[in-house]
């Protein structure tokens, strides 16, 4: 089987062939965990997913090593958990578990690693001195910063090259005086509130994008086959990424870049000052983990998503739909993979979506009879099955009254048994009579 990427380092598809089909690589850059997680996050998570399960799919589940990292040091971490007066690992250890529970409600796997920042410190410590030692990186004023004129191929990536970034240079502000040229970035920083590591150039916290190259490295190697992550991220971070690892290594970082579009709230972005970012953890309150995974790939992970009600709703009727096939067993199409495999194009696999298909991109993982009960509580669910049990004992009844030919009984069982199945019907229960006994879904 031949997987065709676009690779955004080279800006043209490409076939994708791992350094080592025993051992394919990818890293996803992670989240910093201080607060809940945003739709917009979660289509990158979930791309990413998709990757996985595509790689595993093409290569076996044991050959495919996928990393995403923990980033459980930042500025806003420290501030909240002195704000609050807590440990830095409160606030890290609950927002990484919120994070990934949340991925899970969306199917998204487990990655096979997931390293987290603060015990990385050394690898970052090791790839800095390195960059000091052999001039691609200087000291200023308790920091160091990578030097970005030291470094030829810097831009690859983004398109941002050093020629383009001067026309914004605005020297002599903050951080920027403390700098050799205005794009140079961090990679160490003094210490902030006691928090800090000693390291030969001086105690302090690492710069966020030195973290993902030295756990890059720490989990898949110098030169991992895919890195991927929203195209919010191509520059600076992936861009710095590249320099460091690079610089740092002399080999290529990754092979393949994969970076998902953004996702917008109609015909806005979503952003804290318009007030409409939308949390996974709220969306899992509303709509089942498959909804919105399908909703979050019905668009080409290359194309902007629109992000809808109607969009949810769709996808809601879509997956009713197959689940209804799934119950009655209807056989589907054989697999047919030949979409995923040009470019992960999900768009197209979803509109032409097999039950086999949708279980091996994440969806349809659950029993048919779950699905149409939905988020019934326990009591809920009890009371639902006294009345159809109550039901089926009346149409029994009822049965056995025509039998023997007591007709006044037999009318006044079915009777009870439609009052039944109407006061069913205003709780928004719909009922199946089936060979083996009455079955109930949510309408
Ligand atoms: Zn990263």
């Amino acid at each position: 089987m031949e997987l065709k990427l676009y690779n955004s380092l080279t800006r043209q598809k490409e076939v994708f062939t791992p350094q080592d089909p025993k051992r394919v690589t990818m890293y996803n850059c992670g989240p910093t965990v201080y607060s809940y997680a945003h739709i917009g996050n979660a289509r990158a998570a979930v791309v990413a997913d998709v990757l996985f399960r595509v790689l595993r799919y093409i290569y076996g589940e044991e050959n495919v090593v996928y990393a995403r990292n923990i980033t459980d040091i930042d500025d806003k971490i420290i501030a909240g958990a002195k704000e609050h007066g807590v440990e830095i690992s409160d606030i890290t250890e609950k927002y990484a578990k919120i994070y990934n529970d949340d991925l899970a409600a969306l199917n998204c796997l487990m990655p096979t690693v997931q390293p987290k920042a603060t015990d990385n410190i050394g690898g970052m410590i090791e790839i800095i001195s390195k960059l000091i030692e052999d001039n691609y990186a200087y000291e200023s004023d308790g920091h160091v910063f990578f030097d970005v004129s030291k470094y030829d191929d810097y831009g690859k990536l983004s398109g941002n090259t050093l020629d383009a970034l001067k026309k914004g240079d605005r020297v002599g502000e903050g951080e920027v005086a403390r700098k050799k040229n205005s794009a140079d970035f961090v990679l160490w920083k003094p210490e902030l509130d006691g928090v800090g590591w000693d390291a030969p150039f001086g105690r302090g916290r690492p710069g966020w994008h030195i973290e993902c190259s030295a756990m890059a490295k720490e989990t898949l190697g110098e030169t991992i086959d895919i890195h991927c992550g929203g195209v919010d991220l191509k520059f600076p971070h992936h861009e710095n990424e590249i320099a460091q690892s690079e610089c740092a290594h002399g080999k290529t970082m990754a092979k393949y870049w994969v970076h998902n579009e953004f996702l917008n709230m109609g015909s806005e972005k979503m952003s804290k000052s318009l007030g409409n970012v939308k949390l996974i953890h709220d969306l899992t309150k509303d709509w089942e983990g498959e909804v919105i995974r399908l909703a979050l790939l019905k668009a080409h992970y290359r194309s902007e998503l629109i992000w809808t009600e109607d969009l949810l709703r769709e996808s809601k009727a879509q997956l009713d739909g197959l689940y209804r096939d799934k119950a009655a067993g209807t056989r589907s199409e054989k697999l047919d993979f030949s979409f995923m495999l040009d470019d992960m194009n999900t768009a197209e696999s979803l509109a032409h979506l097999t039950i086999e298909l949708g279980e091996v991109l994440g969806l349809l993982q659950k029993d048919p009879e779950d699905w149409f009960k939905g988020d019934t509580s326990a009591d809920e669910e009890a009371e639902i099955d006294a009345l159809v049990s109550e039901r089926d004992a009346e149409k029994n009844k009822a049965i056995a009254a025509k039998k023997s030919g007591d007709k006044a009984a037999m009318g006044a069982h079915f009777k009870r048994s439609d009052e039944i199945r109407d006061q069913l019907k205003d709780m928004g229960i719909v009922l199946e009579d089936g060979a083996d006994g009455t079955t109930w879904r949510r309408a």
